[in-house]
């Protein structure tokens, strides 16, 4: 099993990291030839989601991945990444719109966005939740089911072989997400 990591921009090393202690082989897309190599699961981690989908557009990876998704292959999005799999954002653009659920951008303010806490996801435990300027999920609606919430605000949600987390557990030290994310790949 190989998973790939978007490494256009943001915190993608971190999840490297995460995939290093969970003993998951992975390497990074950086350009359109990155994806002739073959990967069985792909990471969109956090970072600044319009820079982000500017990125993935001018170097010609947007309708390839956009692709893959839509043919079942598992996507794990963190922050920023959640954006650019939702259908709907508010404050922004759809990128990928490939997940049924509508999320606001910069939910909790610019400034006072960053925060730490611990709650239960479901299929997970309870768990770390570091967030950083976070977005959070609005509505599901469809296919999607929420997976945890924190102050009546969705955090994690599951659609398929979709999952999302608007806080950034490969910030922390619990790899429970990523392994979660891992099973999903084998199923
Ligand atoms: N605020 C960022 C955005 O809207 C997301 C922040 C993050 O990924 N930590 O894209």
């Amino acid at each position: 099993m190989r998973i790939a990591i978007l490494a256009l921009q943001g915190a993608f090393a971190e999840h490297a990291v995460m995939l290093d202690r969970l003993g998951a082989d992975h390497f990074e897309i950086r350009q359109r030839r990155d994806l002739e190599r073959s990967f069985d699961g792909r990471i969109l981690p956090g970072g600044e989601s319009t820079t982000m989908r500017k990125l993935l557009t001018d170097l010609d990876l947007l309708e390839p991945l956009h692709r893959r998704i839509q043919a079942g292959l598992p996507a794990f999005g963190t922050c920023a990444g959640l954006i650019l799999l939702a259908k709907a954002v508010e404050g922004g653009a759809p990128c990928f719109a490939t997940m049924d659920i509508a999320v606001k951008r910069n939910a909790y303010g610019r400034q006072l966005g960053s925060f730490y806490t611990e709650a239960d996801c479901k299929g997970v435990g309870t768990i770390p939740m570091t967030f950083i300027r976070a977005p959070y999920i609005e509505a599901v609606f469809g296919n999607a089911e929420s997976l945890a919430e924190v102050d009546g605000n969705i955090v994690a949600a599951r659609q398929g072989n979709q999952l999302v987390t608007a806080f950034h557990p490969e910030l922390n030290e619990n790899e429970a997400v990523h392994r979660y994310f891992l099973d999903m790949v084998k199923g």
